[in-house]
């Protein structure tokens, strides 16, 4: 685990607790915009090596344990070597190119994989990989691009939030080291500070996963620094009117006249539960491409998924099929909430 936000209130709940032995890995130095969040350094700490300041103040609370400290980046030359060492990974990583290293890195060598993320007044958690349950590709098969993918610092984050998600991964870490209960997997819980509300998701095994189902195609680890090719930018002259809009034209032609225009979200049902944009239909991609036939080609349809790389296989197929009027909002929902309404999730 790390040392940031979520990664503080776990270690020092696993420690107060008497978890043996914890492995901490972060190469980050600790700055005064961290404390408050990461509540397990202190003004004294800023400067130092997050590992090392985690390790004094665990040992403070608990000197019968063994806590290792590993000062480097998590990448693909490390991370099996690491995790191989411990029997569960939990993730207090706060960029998207993280997650999906340290999923398939999990799944590859079975290592259950308690997923937490944060941001504003929002946060997720999961327990993926456990006992054949869905996996973090399972629930979000497409990376967002780089620039779209907001983390904790550019965007902050209310400090007890990681407080509320770590403490639920501390508390499904030990359920699955104990093999105690009925952990936190085929399920997403979402919490809502502003509204104070968990919401309880299932998710389930995505048939065509790419790293957990019987079709998989990664079978090791890959280069994780995600870039999305399919990105529109935000220069409007840049977009061909014809087939790409942005989220801004297609709220216009919502709150319009949306005669014989049909709006798809392309993602998954689990993701439309997160957020969804008023008026859409979901036809998740696999089932797009799967009934093609079955739609009207002379309609106007306006496509969108999470940021782009969905819709952009949905509309070539649409047009290989003989659909003539077919748009992509560019950067999907992603830039739907930047643009249009921050009141959308992002996930
Ligand atoms: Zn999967």
């Amino acid at each position: 685990m790390g040392t940031g936000g979520l990664g503080a209130p776990v270690a020092l709940y696993l420690a107060a607790m008497g978890v043996g032995e914890i492995g901490l890995v972060d190469f980050d130095t600790i700055e005064p915009s961290n404390l408050q969040r990461q509540i397990i350094h202190s003004l004294k700490d800023v400067g130092r090596h997050k590992v090392d300041s985690a390790y004094d103040r665990l040992m403070s609370i608990n000197d019968l344990i063994k806590v290792t400290t590993h000062k480097f980046r998590l990448d693909e030359s490390n991370i099996m070597d690491l995790i191989s060492q411990y029997d569960v990974i939990i993730d207090g990583t706060d960029n998207f190119s993280s997650r999906y290293l340290i999923n398939d890195a999990c799944v590859l060598i079975n290592r259950p994989y308690i997923y937490g993320s944060i941001l504003s007044f929002s946060g997720q958690v999961s327990v993926l990989n456990y006992q054949g349950g869905p996996c973090y590709r399972c629930l979000f098969p497409e990376p967002p691009a780089d620039e779209l993918a907001p983390n904790c610092s550019a965007n902050g984050v209310l400090g007890v939030v990681p407080g509320i998600i770590g403490t639920i991964q501390a508390t499904e870490a030990v359920k699955v080291l104990l093999g105690i209960g009925l952990p936190l997997s085929g399920r997403l819980l979402v919490y809502d500070a502003l509204k104070m509300v968990f919401r309880s998701i299932s998710v389930n095994n995505h048939k065509a996963c790419r790293v957990c189902s019987p079709q998989a195609d990664i079978n090791s680890l890959q280069e994780y620094d995600v870039v999305c090719a399919a990105m529109g930018n935000d220069g409007d002259d840049h977009l061909s009117p014809e087939v790409n809009i942005t989220p801004k034209q297609v709220q216009k032609i919502l709150t319009g006249n949306k005669n014989n225009i049909e709006l798809i979200d392309l993602r998954e049902p689990v993701e439309t539960e997160i957020c969804a944009i008023d008026g859409a239909l979901n036809i998740p991609i696999g089932n797009l491409l799967n009934n093609l036939a079955d739609m009207e080609k002379n309609k106007t349809y306006v496509l969108f998924c999470k940021t782009g790389e969905r819709t952009n296989i949905g509309a070539n197929a649409m047009h290989v099929n003989g659909f003539k009027n077919v748009h992509r909002m560019v950067g999907g929902i992603v830039r739907w909430s930047k643009d249009v309404d921050s009141n959308v999730l992002v996930y």
